[in-house]
């Protein structure tokens, strides 16, 4: 079957605009539009059944004549409308508020589209935007029936046309490009046959930089209530919370304020105890703003509010753009990272200073650049697999504060247990400080000095 005697079949079933015509064949002929496809082919349909008319004998006479008026009457076509006035055939001239079957003139009317667009992205900043549109089933199902019907296997899909005349639209209306793989912006237009809405995406920013926590007693991120998960009850104040704060609810709000953004997500280079200060050159972390609508922020002027904020709390330091792929790259480093401890270690029984000065010998000895095995400590146990992990221990170095207090300098491969390193964990972490001082050792107080990163 020709094209044009499969166009000839479309209108005698329904009526639809050139649009959607050109989109019927869309995998025919390229570096064209739709809308010239639909346009081209019902011109050259005419033309040919005109030349029909005009050379043919009788019965070709009164074919043409028969396709002459299915295009005038039921394509609503006017140069057939005008060629048959020429020749003198009447034809019944349709009105012009026909309704495309196939998207009831959504086609036509992009132009309300694009301005209710213009007008809800006003305030958000972007420099390249991509354009999807969720068509509403009835949409869909009608028109894969309508192509099953008549056999048409050369279409585009309704919803990528749709997304490439609007995102060529809108483009040239804000002077901004299409984006595909990173945009700024995505706008959704869900589309029913008499209504549409929008729902916009906007890319999370991620900013990097290191924190450091002067504070014992606070988690790095926020910690639902045990009791309520996060529901609000007595127990928690109905805060909701198990910890008045943590490291990102004192970083984040001014951030989230800034780039005005819906939420925000802190990811920790690994994490300290809540027990546990982070000193030194502090932690990386990555904290992502979701949904933001500003995306230029002054870094300077940040980093500066939320340390006069959070004095003697947290700071932060080294503050940079960076993406999504750093955050994954992050995680995965943690444990490879070189990291320096400072525990005070208390005693249960007395120890002299030559004595400890001789077990603090055996210590380096056993333990510098050693590797040793760890079992998942009995308190976190509940949340994390119990297995044994081997862990490298560098350097090691002791003070004799009192009889039953020493200070230590542990430098670790990320990721050891240091307290189990210390106390032994009964025979969980072995060997251990108290299995080689043969008295039993509880870290009382542990900060992180550094973090090779
Ligand atoms: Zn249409
Ligand atoms: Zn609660």
């Amino acid at each position: 079957m020709s094209i044009f005697d499969k166009i000839l079949d479309i209108y005698r079933d329904s009526y639809i605009c050139k649009y959607c015509l050109g989109r019927m064949f869309s995998l025919l002929a390229t570096e064209t539009t739709n809308e010239e496809r639909g346009k081209s082919l019902l011109l050259s349909l005419t033309m040919d059944n005109h030349k029909q008319y005009l050379s043919g004998n009788e019965s070709n006479r009164k074919i043409a004549i028969e396709n002459l008026q299915i295009l005038a009457e039921k394509a609503n076509y006017l140069p057939a409308q005008k060629v048959l006035e020429k020749e003198g055939v009447s034809n019944k001239l349709m009105n012009n508020e026909l309704n495309c079957y196939l998207c009831n003139n959504i086609f036509l009317n992009l132009e309300e589209y694009i301005k209710y667009a213009k007008n809800y992205i006003k305030g958000i900043e972007f420099k390249n935007f991509l354009i999807g549109t969720s068509p509403s089933a009835k949409i869909i199902n009608r028109e894969d029936k309508f192509k099953a019907k008549l056999n048409i296997i050369e279409a585009e899909s309704f919803k990528s046309h749709l997304n490439r005349e609007v995102g060529k639209r809108l483009s040239e209306e804000i002077n901004r490009p299409s984006e595909f793989n990173y945009p700024d912006l995505t706008i959704i237009y869900s589309i029913s046959f008499n209504s549409f809405s929008i729902q916009l995406l906007l890319r999370s920013v991620f900013i990097y930089g290191r924190y450091k926590k002067f504070l014992r007693g606070i988690p790095q991120t926020r910690w639902p209530c045990h009791n309520c998960k996060d529901e609000g009850c007595k127990l928690c104040n109905f805060t909701g919370k198990q910890y008045e704060t943590s490291v990102e609810e004192l970083i984040s709000p001014e951030f989230i304020k800034k780039s005005v953004a819906e939420s925000s997500k802190f990811h920790g280079a690994g994490r300290e105890d809540i027990d546990v200060r982070m000193l030194g050159t502090g932690r990386p972390f990555i904290l992502e703003l979701k949904n933001p609508k500003l995306r230029s922020l002054d870094l300077v002027e940040l980093l500066d509010k939320v340390n006069i904020i959070n004095k003697d709390k947290v700071e932060i330091i080294n503050l940079e753009y960076t993406d999504k792929n750093h955050v994954i790259k992050m995680k995965e480093n943690a444990e490879n990272t070189k990291k320096t401890y400072k525990a005070i270690a208390e005693s249960s029984k007395e120890v002299g200073i030559t004595v400890f000065q001789e077990k603090l010998n055996q210590l380096k000895n056993i333990f510098e650049n050693k590797t040793i095995d760890q079992r998942t400590p009995q308190r976190v146990a509940h949340r994390r697999a119990d297995k044994i992990r081997d862990k490298k221990i560098y350097n090691i170095e002791g003070k004799f504060l009192k009889s039953n207090l020493f200070e230590f300098l542990i430098e670790t491969q990320g990721g050891t247990y240091i307290k189990e390193l210390i106390s032994g964990d009964e025979g969980r972490t072995s060997p251990s400080f108290s299995e080689i001082l043969e008295v039993p050792l509880k870290c009382i107080e542990l900060d992180v000095l550094n973090i090779d990163y």
